[in-house]
C-alpha cells in the first residue's frame, strides 16, 4: 500500500504560526484565532463569527478558551460586522472548543447549542443531525460527525462551506480519541461531509481548506486505511503492546504527539478487534500484547 499523499502540501497554505488573528473568509464568515497554540491545537483554536452581513446578528461557532484577550478579539470582529452575538454553537465538548460556551453565552445573553446537554447547559439547545437553524439572516445545517468524539457536529453554511471542528484539521490529520472516539463512525463521518460537496472546510485549528476540500477528505480516508495497514503489517512480525506499535508506526511523528497517536492506535485496534482481526489488550495498562487473531 502506497503512502497517501496529502494534497495540501502543494497548496501554499499559511505556515504554522502565520495565520492572522482575524480574517474575513467570505461574506458569511469571519475567523478569529484564539491565543492557545499547542501541539494539539496547532496555531490555536479558530472561533468563527457567522451571519448575513446585513442582519445585524452573528453566531459564534466554537468560542474556544475563556480568555479575556480572545473575547476582546471576538467582540472587535462582531463590531466590525456591525453584529451582535445571538447564539453560540459548539462542535464538540473538548475544552479548546467549548470552554467559553457557557460564560460567553451568559455574557452575550445568547443561546448555547451543542450535541451534548453538558455543553449546551441547562438553558441551552441540544442539536441533532439534520437540524436547520434559521439564525443571523442565514440558515445553518447541523451535520453529525461522530468519530473524533461521540458528540462531534459540523455546521454547513448556505455558501456550501462546512465548519468541521476537529473532524478535519487545517494541517495534518485528526485524532480519533479512545475510548470515546470510534474509527468506523469517523470514516462514515468523513464520507458524509465528502457527500455534501463542501466549497470549503473551515477547521477547528489551522488554515481554511478551499482549493479542493474533497481531496482532503479522500486523503483522510486513505490515511486511516494506511495506518490500519501499518498496524496489521507490524503485528504480522509478532505480538506488540500499543506503546511498541506507536513507536513503530509513528516513528516520524514528534514524540509530543505520541499520546494522541496512542489514542488513535487504540481506536483503530478496537475496530480491528471488533472485526475479529486482532486480539489482546488495547486499553491503557493492559498487560497482554496485541496479536493477530
Ligand atoms: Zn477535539
Amino acid at each position: 500500500m502506497d503512502v497517501p499523499v496529502d494534497p495540501r502540501t502543494s497548496w501554499g497554505l499559511a505556515a504554522p504560526g502565520a495565520l492572522p488573528r482575524t480574517a474575513d473568509l467570505e461574506p458569511l464568515v469571519t475567523r478569529v484565532l484564539a491565543p492557545n497554540p499547542s501541539g494539539m491545537t496547532l496555531d490555536g483554536t479558530n472561533t468563527y463569527v457567522v451571519g448575513d452581513p446585513g442582519s445585524g446578528q452573528a453566531v459564534l461557532v466554537d468560542p474556544g478558551p475563556d480568555d479575556p484577550a480572545h473575547l476582546a478579539a471576538v467582540e472587535s470582529a462582531l463590531t466590525a460586522r456591525d453584529a451582535r452575538c445571538v447564539a453560540v454553537l459548539v462542535t464538540h465538548h473538548h475544552g479548546d472548543h467549548a470552554e467559553a460556551a457557557l460564560p460567553w453565552g451568559a455574557h452575550f445573553a445568547a443561546e448555547v447549542a451543542a450535541a451534548s446537554a453538558d455543553v449546551a447547559g441547562p438553558r441551552g439547545r441540544v442539536l441533532s443531525h439534520g437540524d436547520r437553524l434559521p439564525v443571523a439572516g442565514t440558515t445553518i445545517g447541523v451535520v453529525a460527525t461522530p468519530g473524533h468524539t461521540a458528540d462531534h457536529l459540523a455546521f454547513r453554511l448556505e455558501s456550501g462551506a462546512v465548519l468541521v471542528g476537529d473532524h478535519v484539521l487545517g494541517r495534518g490529520t485528526s485524532v480519533v480519541t479512545h475510548p470515546q472516539g470510534d474509527v468506523v463512525a469517523y470514516l462514515e463521518s468523513l464520507r458524509r461531509v465528502h457527500d455534501l460537496g463542501p466549497s470549503a472546510l473551515y477547521c477547528g485549528p489551522g488554515p481554511a481548506l478551499t482549493e479542493d476540500p474533497g481531496a482532503v477528505l479522500e486523503f483522510y480516508l486513505a490515511h486511516r486505511a494506511y495506518r490500519e495497514h501499518q498496524l496489521l503489517t507490524a503485528l504480522a512480525q509478532g505480538p506488540a503492546t500499543v506503546d511498541e506499535l506507536v513507536a513503530s508506526v509513528y516513528a516520524e511523528v514528534p514524540r509530543q504527539l505520541w499520546p494522541a497517536a496512542a489514542q488513535s492506535t487504540r481506536a483503530t485496534l478496537a475496530k480491528l478487534r471488533a472485526e475479529g482481526r486482532v486480539e489482546g489488550g488495547i486499553e491503557p495498562g493492559a498487560g497482554a500484547p496485541v496479536r493477530l487473531a
